[in-house]
């Protein structure tokens, strides 16, 4: 199985001229759509990448998924050379995107300015060099806007196959952020260890409230005629840093806890278990009344930890699984649970009874017997006993 990962690096607004980035954009939309032009003022190297080796592109682009309309903004893939300590080569040696490992920098050439031998350099990301010695290779590269600032994306790519897993299961309940990720280690039929993860909620609600507030100011200054004074721009800037420090905030605990949890699958060479009912998550989003630019935020958030999280397993070739884990259904007779205060969950037809966040881990354990059951099942037929 060939997986892939990527990254972005911001490139400097000085060195890269963004209407130059935009050109090509144009042109590789219009390369997907079969068209085929040479534009005379632009170096050749860079759009023989669209065109000679586009095809090659294609399949592999992990963003560069076809432009749904005419002229949407279309990031430009281009080839790599590798270079590395060793001094072998991999790659086209006419690649505009040159990665050096012998002095770990990246260099692009002609790709930030249309000017002839124009190179920027810029120092090799550590994420690069850990993905390329677990066994991966930067075949790809893109540059492109994203809003409006200047970026080179790696790609890298990797063949791996997922282990047997052993009789350890790590369940993943993803429920809305405002209720975390809930996880469980379960052995034998056993939960060994649970538990719910939440971001520093308050913490991230006063910036959000903070950021929405000094909106609302700069709404009444706009509106006065005096967003371009010092006062108006200070107010964008501190605006603009508030988001920013949101965001990362959030990124940063889904790389955390993803990275946490790949880690803690991989010690145990367990299956993974996933729940993400991104439509359950958002009603209880909406039952708790959450401003609805929160609820976006944390919706949006909830995604890309479900995508991130799946990425890296199956970078590291960690078996994983989708599979519904009710809180609400009692898993010993199905009958559904009513839930009385802090959050536990009774049934009141079997007598069941365990907090919402670990009733998942029940149904991990049901789901996984079925699992095993299944599989026992076709070794049986395999070796014809059926
Ligand atoms: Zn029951």
């Amino acid at each position: 199985m060939i997986v892939r990962r990527t990254i972005l690096i911001k490139l400097s607004k000085d060195k890269c001229d963004v209407d130059y980035i935009l050109r090509l954009m144009a042109l590789t939309n219009l390369a997907y759509r079969g068209y085929e032009i040479w534009a005379p003022d632009l170096p050749k190297t860079i759009q023989h990448q669209l065109y000679g080796s586009f095809k090659n592109f294609k399949g592999s682009l992990v963003f560069g998924a076809v432009p749904k309309r005419w002229f949407a903004k279309t990031w430009v893939p281009l080839n790599t050379l590798r270079v590395y300590p060793d001094v072998s080569v991999k790659g086209d040696r006419g690649a505009p995107i040159v990665l050096d490992f012998r002095s770990n920098v990246i260099k692009l050439h002609q790709v930030c300015r249309n000017e002839p031998r124009y190179v920027v350099t810029i120092p090799m990301p550590k994420w690069v060099i850990d993905r390329v010695k677990e066994g991966g290779d930067i075949k790809f590269a893109m540059v492109g806007l994203k809003n409006n600032e200047p970026y080179l994306a790696l790609t890298a790519e990797r063949v791996v196959e997922p282990y047997q897993p052993s009789d350890y299961i790590l369940a993943v309940d993803i429920n809305s952020w405002s209720h975390g990720i809930a996880w469980g280690l379960i052995k034998n039929g056993n939960i060994i260890k649970w538990k719910s993860e939440t971001p520093n909620l308050r913490e991230i609600d006063n910036l959000y409230n903070l950021s929405v507030e000094l909106s609302r100011e700069y709404g009444k200054l706009k509106r006065l005629g005096l967003d371009k004074t010092v006062e108006g721009k200070r107010l964008w800037r501190k605006i603009k840093r508030l988001r920013r420090k949101l965001y990362a905030k959030l990124r940063d605990y889904s790389q955390k806890l993803v990275h946490r949890l790949v880690k803690k699958a991989l010690r145990h060479r367990a299956l993974v278990i996933i729940d993400d009912m991104i439509e359950e998550s958002r009603r209880e989003l909406l039952e708790m009344k959450l401003p609805s630019g929160l609820r976006k935020l944390y919706l949006m958030y909830t995604r890309r930890f479900v995508k991130l999280l799946v990425t890296q397993l199956e970078w590291y070739g960690v078996p994983y699984r989708f599979k519904r884990l009710p809180s609400t259904v009692c898993p010993i007779c199905g009958h559904e649970l009513t839930q009385v205060e802090s959050r536990v969950m009774i049934c009141e037809n079997c007598g069941f009874k365990a907090p919402r966040d670990k009733v998942p881990m029940y149904w991990a354990i049901k789901v996984a017997q079925n699992l095993n059951f299944r599989q026992g099942f076709l070794a049986y037929e395999r070796r014809g006993y059926i």
